[in-house]
């Protein structure tokens, strides 16, 4: 078959036209796939990148995170620490508070108790001849042995008194009030008629002097029990005495001038009122009034009445 020369020059044309563009093609596709993987790489650079930065980001965000954590529990402890610190120093002021108004309470009891309920007498320390108790109170006839004269009692020390011989008597033990305040001119005209009667010694030895004094206080008492002739003598060998011996501080009375004491004769029949905590804690310890030092003796004043 026979081609047309110029159709067969066309045709070489048009293959020689598809050759090129056929390289052209191949050699474009080369340089784009060159291009892209450069891209690729790039890409993967880039990711790295970001990775490291996102994982140094996180590194440091928690960084700050404990630390912001750190500070924070710091700050909390630190707040409640101040806050614990704060409580203490409001303890601190409420107990001193307490103690402030225990004080105060304390005082006013002691600027309205008289110094004198819980002094010690002595041949040197009595007291003074123009004192009289600021409140006194008739004791009642029921609670007085004999009914032929009036017997007064410092006023807060009397319901005292008749609560004594109150629980004495529901047991069967009979107490009665003998004597009871007396002023200093009555106390000297007795001292003198003892003085007549029994010679300056003997009554020294029975009716001297401290006794005297507490029965100026008007807190002191003799007791006597029937049976005895109406006389005091001999109340130690009664049960009355054994009852006030084991009863009479729950009242607040002891006994001045207990057998074999170092100061005054035997007085088992006188009592002096001293408070329940006071006479309480001198028969826990098997002590006397006079035992102790008056300086101990003070701290009880103010809950005399207590
Ligand atoms: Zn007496």
């Amino acid at each position: 078959m026979q081609i047309p020369r110029k159709l067969d020059k066309y045709i070489i044309g048009a293959l020689v036209v598809l050759t090129v563009l056929f390289i052209a093609g191949i050699v474009f596709f080369f340089i784009r796939t060159d291009s892209l993987q450069n891209d690729i790489a790039d890409l993967r650079n880039y990711s790295k990148e970001l990775t490291n930065t996102l994982a140094s980001t996180t590194a440091s965000l928690n960084e700050q995170l404990a630390y912001t954590h750190t500070s924070l529990s710091n700050a909390i402890s630190e707040e409640r620490n101040n806050v614990g610190t704060l409580q203490n120093q409001l303890g601190g002021f409420q107990n001193q508070f307490g103690n402030l108004s225990g004080t105060v309470t304390t005082l006013q009891k002691l600027s309205q108790t008289d110094p004198e309920l819980l002094k010690k007498y002595s041949k040197v320390y009595f007291l003074n001849e123009n004192y009289v108790p600021s409140r006194l109170s008739e004791i009642p006839l029921t609670y007085q042995y004999s009914d032929r004269k009036q017997l007064l009692l410092q006023s807060d020390v009397l319901p005292r008194l008749e609560d004594m011989v109150n629980a004495a008597s529901s047991t069967g033990v009979k107490l009665y009030v003998f004597s009871a305040y007396r002023s200093f001119d009555e106390q000297k005209a007795l001292k003198g008629i003892y003085t007549v009667n029994y010679g300056a010694g003997t009554a020294n030895s029975f009716s001297a002097d401290q006794g005297y004094s507490e029965h100026q206080l008007g807190t002191a008492v003799d007791m006597i029990t029937p049976g005895l002739g109406g006389q005091l003598d001999g109340f130690d060998n009664t049960n009355a005495y054994t009852w006030m011996l084991a009863n009479a501080y729950k009242y607040g009375f002891v006994i001045s001038y207990p057998k074999n004491n170092g100061y005054y004769v035997f007085e088992p029949w006188h009592w002096r009122f001293v408070g329940v905590k006071l006479a309480t804690d001198l028969h826990n310890q098997g002590k006397n009034f006079y035992d102790m030092d008056q300086r101990d003796i003070d701290k009880y004043l103010a809950n005399i009445f207590d």
